[in-house]
């Protein structure tokens, strides 16, 4: 309700009178002055509630003793209950009132005839000062439930950012961290899809890992992989080496179908210190339109998520530097140790079959004394580079020592090991070295061991099966595979 000021020169402000006498109004307009108008209401006909609600609120209603203590209670307590019109009781009979008494039954005070010109004006001046006093508390009381109501919105976003926070601090696993933040996120915006890019920052040519929500048709996914790079290209990744796409769910849905042009597509980037060290990409219903509040509780949400994201970066780059050997980036021996014996539980359960490979280089201690140690560095990285491109990713190889390797193969029976075994050995006797201007080339000794349908086998046997393998295959003159079990001249490919 706006503040209400007496409009002199304007519209003349209203003020009620109840069955007032001519001398009484009289009296009233003379002592108030221009500008007011008084209705006055005959007796009996006085404002019932559909006035009381009008937009126009009388300034003051002068009402005789009389008259008010003749109406219904219920009237009474209509007109009680109309707290900014101020009520002014004009004390006609004999009865002498005591100001309690006025003041219980709702009146601003009480004034007695004959109403001169300082009694009205003082009269006039306290319903003002009432009336602005009202108006004061009610603007006060408005700014109190908007305080609250921004308060309230600031504890939902405090929830969710709590919510948010403590979900992504429970793991060290990226997609997990996106996943759980895609839900919280879909509590403060409608969220379809949240994708993320990381690159290692610093470098002259960036990595980029693309994290996609899910697995999605091939031309949805290179229109994603498509904004996203441009997205990670305009955020401070600089050129691109190359890019790899992993799924936050490894599952094909279809909500994922959704391309980048399907709603509005939201970019943030993610921050560690000063640098930028990769991206958020969410798509948010078509035509959402982000609020100031929502940029900023999104900004801080994304904040949160990039610590943790930055926690799983530098987690999985330590553990990857403790799983690997630091020579050919492949596994270790410890990482081969620790995923023998899990598949060897494994297949006491399923009974898959399962083959362990044993690569020795030949002669290698020739290379070394040959061409110098650098140059065995050099063949031992790339034969770590052939054996990973062989073999599938759920197949594990490892630098086992020296230059010494060995390739787990759940899954694989001994005649797929062995043909894999030849593929190895005939890549590695394929691959020319070249160092400080010499060309050379070298070999490798397999041998296979393999464990198939219902016989059992420990992690100590398999190896030491494969290493009794090796050892043929070294004896019948190298280069050659050997599978345990077998005579080295029945199943080795150099004859
Ligand atoms: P064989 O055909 O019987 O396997 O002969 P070999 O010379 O390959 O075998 P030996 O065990 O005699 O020698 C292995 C050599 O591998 C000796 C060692 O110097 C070399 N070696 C082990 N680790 C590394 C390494 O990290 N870098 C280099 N350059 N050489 C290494
Ligand atoms: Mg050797
Ligand atoms: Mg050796």
């Amino acid at each position: 309700m706006p503040r209400q000021t007496m409009k002199r020169g304007r519209r003349p402000e209203l003020m009620w009178g109840f069955a007032l006498d001519d001398s009484i109004m009289e009296q009233i307009e003379q002592g108030v002055g221009p500008g007011f108008h008084i209705r006055n209401f005959p007796a009996g006909a006085y404002p019932a509630a559909r006035e009381l609600s009008q937009d126009e609120k009388p300034a003051a209603a002068w009402i005789p003793w009389s008259v008010w203590s003749s109406l219904a209670e219920h009237r009474r307590d209509e007109y009680r209950s109309q707290e900014d019109t101020q009520r002014i009781l004009i004390q006609d009979g004999d009865e002498e009132l005591q100001m309690d008494r006025v003041l219980s039954e709702g009146f601003l005070t009480v004034v007695r005839p004959p109403l001169t010109r300082p009694k009205v004006q003082d009269v006039m001046f306290r319903a003002r000062e009432v009336k602005s006093l009202y108006s004061d508390i009610y603007r006060m009381t408005e700014e109190i439930m908007l305080e609250r109501e921004l308060l309230a919105r600031k504890t939902d976003q405090l929830m969710f950012l709590n919510k948010l926070l403590t979900s992504a601090t429970e793991s060290l696993e990226a997609a997990t961290i996106l996943a759980n933040a895609k839900s919280s996120l879909g509590l403060v915006l409608p969220v379809k899809m949240l994708h993320a890019a990381f690159w290692n920052s610093g470098a002259d040519a960036a990595d980029v890992e693309i994290l996609l929500n899910g697995k999605m048709a091939p031309a949805v996914e290179s229109a994603w992989v498509e904004r996203i790079m441009g997205a990670a290209a305009n955020m401070g990744a600089g050129s691109v080496n190359g890019f790899q796409v992993g799924y936050t769910d490894p599952a094909r849905r279809p909500e994922y179908s959704l391309s980048p042009d399907e709603g509005r597509l939201v970019t943030m980037p993610l921050t560690a210190g000063h640098q930028t060290f990769g991206c958020l990409v969410l798509l948010c219903e078509p035509g959402y339109r982000l609020g100031k509040d929502q940029v900023e509780t999104l900004r801080s949400a994304v904040n949160h998520v990039g610590l943790a994201l930055r926690n799983a970066m530098t987690f999985k780059e330590v553990k990857l530097r403790a799983d690997r050997d630091g020579l050919t980036r492949i596994y270790n021996r410890q990482s081969f140790d620790e995923r023998l014996v899990y598949e060897i539980k494994r297949r006491a359960r399923y009974r898959h079959d399962l083959s362990l490979l044993m690569v020795d280089l030949d002669h290698f201690k020739s290379v070394n004394d040959t061409y110098g140690h650098k140059a065995g560095d050099m063949v031992l990285r790339r034969v770590g580079e052939i054996l990973t491109s062989v073999f599938r990713t759920t197949d594990l190889c490892a630098r086992y020592g020296g230059e010494e390797f060995v390739v787990l193969l759940p899954h694989t029976s001994e005649e797929a090991a062995w043909k894999l075994a030849e593929r190895v050995r005939t890549a590695i006797e394929g691959c020319s070295f070249h160092f400080d201007g010499k060309d050379f080339a070298i070999t490798a000794s397999i041998g296979v061991a393999s464990v198939e349908g219902s016989s059992l086998t420990t992690d100590d046997d398999l190896v030491i099966k494969a290493d009794k393998a090796l050892y043929q295959a070294k004896n019948n003159g190298r280069n050659m595979v050997v599978v345990s079990g077998h005579d080295a001249a029945t199943r080795n490919a150099v004859q």
